[in-house]
């Protein structure tokens, strides 16, 4: 995942990106201080740890609304064509609202998986 920290010269957020998804992981593979470059001032500095942090998923958080967005439509229109037009006054109305709900509960669940992500990496501290 994407890991962020601030600059101790110039205070740029630095970022980095590294498969630990929690900081213990990141401590064991790269120790308790980490050496990272800032982009902005090209200052070497070390970083403890605990001062690394990770954020949201900011396309996670955009393809949410998204999925919602050209979920529902397209799957209301694969309805009207794959679902037989007298099914629909058999249907309970609930049921086809409960459907185009569908997509909502996709990004829902996606952005909740998000959270747990960032919860479980930044919640550590040594
Ligand atoms: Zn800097």
């Amino acid at each position: 995942m994407r890991l962020f920290t601030k600059c101790k010269n110039c205070n740029n957020e630095i970022n980095f990106r590294n498969d630990c998804s929690t900081r213990v992981e990141l401590e064991m593979q790269k120790g308790e201080n980490i050496s990272l470059d800032c982009n902005h001032c090209y200052q070497k500095q070390d970083y403890l740890v605990n001062k690394i942090y990770t954020k949201p998923s900011k396309i996670l958080r955009l393809s949410g609304p998204l999925i919602f967005l050209i979920g529902t439509p397209i799957l209301g229109i694969w309805m009207y064509y794959n679902i037989p037009k007298e099914a629909f006054f058999h249907f309970k109305t609930g049921l086809l609202f409960g459907l185009l709900g569908v997509p909502l509960a996709v990004s829902q669940i996606l952005r909740n998986r998000d959270r747990l992500r960032v919860n479980s990496f930044n919640n550590y501290y040594s």
